[in-house]
């Protein structure tokens, strides 16, 4: 089975999408680090976010992996651990260049779909759904309002011992979704058979059983076609 789990910023999709993965035995895949990764590759290599064939050169010679750590999934660049330093404001602030670069998106989408495979994989980013599993067995589009989804950042932050703005937050998250849903090749977008779930009231558990029930619906499905 293939999911798609699509939506913008800070809606909860990877918090839930590793939840259901483990629930079910799934392979999860986050694509939001691939892109991240790519970006650190970038500024590791002192080439400018937007300077699509060096960055192309650099990842020639690069390897984004995803590897099961004692807790969490965990990213690596050529063998080192890069789990914690995609998550960095610097990064965060210029991964939407970065992913904006077709060549960029067509070596990821390549990769994505690699990894899938034939294996029951969830799989969380913004163009799933549209471009990556088109055919996937169920779509899920997460959204949220712009506040709850700051707030829920904000303390996450708090959590890490990482001081920042809230109001700041909420501006860095509206400028994301804007950059991600105004590129030109696959932007932010619900897929026409996505089911949106609006999780601004729900908890992390709530939105978890939801998306259960819709894959346990279409196994029920798929087993009696
Ligand atoms: O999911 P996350 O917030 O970590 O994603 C980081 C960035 O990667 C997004 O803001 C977007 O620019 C890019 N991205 C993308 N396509 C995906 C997943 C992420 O363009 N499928």
């Amino acid at each position: 089975m293939q999911i798609a789990i699509d939506g913008p910023a800070s809606a909860g999709k990877s918090t839930v999408a590793k939840i259901v993965a483990k629930n079910l035995n799934f392979i999860y895949i986050d694509t939001g680090a691939m892109y991240r990764a790519c970006t650190l590759i970038a500024k590791n290599g002192k080439v400018d976010y937007g300077d699509e064939a060096k960055i192309l050169d650099l990842l020639e010679n690069s390897k984004i992996e995803f590897k099961n750590g004692e807790k969490e999934q965990k990213v690596f660049v050529n063998g080192q651990d890069v789990s914690l330093t995609i998550r960095t404001p610097e990064i965060t602030a210029n991964v939407s260049q970065v992913s904006a670069l077709p060549g960029i998106r067509k070596k990821m989408v390549e990769l994505q779909r690699e990894m899938a495979g034939q294996n029951n994989v969830i799989m969380d980013g913004r163009d799933i759904g549209t471009t990556v599993l088109p055919h996937a067995d169920l779509k899920v589009f997460l959204v949220a309002s712009v506040a709850s989804r700051a707030k829920r950042r904000y303390l996450d932050f708090e959590e890490k011992g990482i001081n920042q703005d809230l109001a700041e937050i909420e501006r860095d998250i509206e400028q994301r979704d804007y950059k991600d849903s105004h590129r030109k090749i696959s932007p932010l977008k619900k897929a026409a058979d996505a089911i949106e779930l609006d999780t601004t009231n729900l908890t992390i558990d709530e939105v978890v059983k939801k998306i259960t029930e819709l894959i346990e619906k279409k196994q029920k499905k798929e087993t009696k076609e």
